[in-house]
């Protein structure tokens, strides 16, 4: 399985497969290029490395543990379900692993400022925490409407001292916020950096953001050997951009018999117009400056998309998770808003984990595989993030 080993992908022009690229202005692509080439160079030198697995070691608290969930196992009376714990991540989820992967490249490219767009806020903050820490400028720009409904991120990125722009054109959501944020970047790019949230976005950054979410599966292989003598049976991630699931797959993709599993919400229904299940229902077609499967309409224009849990409803997917389900090495299935809520209270009662509504998705669709599947089998989750952002939101709905 030569082809799916890491220092193959992607080609030089940033290509998994067919799928990723830079599709954007020529100026761009020189942008985009400097950064590649600035990434290839810096990430190879012993500074660098040793100041990043510092941080990660000190400061996210790094190797985050694997937990065995053996209530919930029992509950469901099948394969074991393990957790690789990164909802215990210093600012509560895996994003902090290539926010402070960006913070630093930036700083060692002498950049002035960080810019981002950020949706619910998840990236914002954690960017936020990342420059603070690196002493560097950043600014998020973030649509005005969800500046409203995010408000308790939007008033972390203040104390963390980001700037926050609300942006007032077009839907006053993420598309538009990403717009915002790039004309600011294009105001001086030799100073500005942009960092993306996900692995999404024109070549490197797909390239990027995996390198640095990497460390999750690279740990939890040598974790998971060490705790139960062999690799998991299944790898199961939720998949939004889909940074966490490539971050956990990674270390495995050149191990055959390890399957792996990426779950897309099915909001309230694959036959209704409410879900961002990009794999199951998108087609090829571009969006953001790369190429992958998009849910889009006849004039490729990117359909509004939904999901209960934020951090997953986008319209696009990572260009390597693209390639993966052409070749069959990776799976992709989906869990409903439904299946969601009920395993967030479902695991919080049985193993006193609140998780993110994103990372249920992917415990809901695990529980019911290992439910199918006899008691010597491992699965291996990515709990990506904890629920406490999503606490009070779900007792409003379940009127707890
Ligand atoms: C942002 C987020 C996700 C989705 O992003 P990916 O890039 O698909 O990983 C998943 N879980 C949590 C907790 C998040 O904050």
């Amino acid at each position: 399985m030569q082809e799916f080993r890491q220092e193959t992908l992607p080609d030089e022009n940033g290509f998994f497969g067919e799928y990723g690229g830079q599709v954007i202005p020529e100026f761009l692509v020189k942008i985009m290029n400097d950064i590649y080439q600035a990434y290839l160079q810096i990430r190879e030198t012993a500074e660098f490395k040793q100041e990043l697995a510092d941080l990660y070691k000190y400061y996210v608290g790094r190797p985050s543990p694997i937990y065995h969930a053996k209530r919930l196992t029992a509950a469901y009376g099948g394969a074991q379900i393990y957790f690789k714990r990164e909802d215990l991540n210093h600012t509560g989820a895996h994003k902090i692993n290539h926010c402070l992967g960006e913070a630093l490249l930036a700083k060692y490219m002498n950049k002035k400022k960080v810019i981002a767009e950020t949706g619910a806020g998840q990236h914002g903050v954690a960017l936020a925490a990342a420059c603070a820490l690196v002493g560097i400028e950043c600014e998020i720009h973030m649509g005005e409407i969800d500046v409203v409904k995010e408000h308790p991120n939007v008033v972390k990125m203040k104390i963390l001292g980001a700037k926050v722009v609300p942006v007032s054109r077009g839907t006053k959501t993420l598309k538009d916020a990403v717009d915002s944020a790039f004309e600011e970047l294009l105001k001086n790019p030799e100073e500005f950096f942009y960092a993306i949230g996900s692995v999404v976005g024109p070549h490197p950054f797909p390239m990027m953001v995996r390198d640095f979410q990497s460390i999750v599966g690279s740990e939890a292989r040598e974790q998971f050997q060490e705790l139960t003598g062999k690799l998991p049976d299944y790898l199961i991630a939720c998949v939004g951009g889909g940074s966490n699931a490539i971050g956990l797959f990674t270390a495995f993709l050149n191990d055959e018999n390890v399957k792996m599993i990426g779950v897309e919400p099915a909001g309230k229904g694959l036959d209704t117009p409410d879900h961002a299940a990009t794999m199951a229902k998108g087609t090829s077609g571009q969006i953001h400056g790369f190429k992958c499967y998009v849910l889009q309409d006849s004039a490729g224009e990117p359909l509004p998309v939904y999901s209960i849990a934020s951090g997953l409803d986008y319209p696009g997917v990572g260009p390597q998770h693209c390639m993966l389900k052409d070749l069959q090495r990776v799976e992709y299935t989906t869990a409903s808003d439904k299946e969601c809520l009920d395993m967030f209270i479902q695991l919080s009662r049985l193993e006193g984990i609140i998780p993110a509504l994103e990372s249920a998705h992917a415990v809901a669709y695990a529980a019911e595989l290992a439910a199918t599947l006899p008691s010597d089998v491992n699965i291996l989750i990515n709990l990506s993030g904890r629920g406490d952002k999503d606490a009070d939101f779900v007792a409003d709905k379940l009127g707890l």
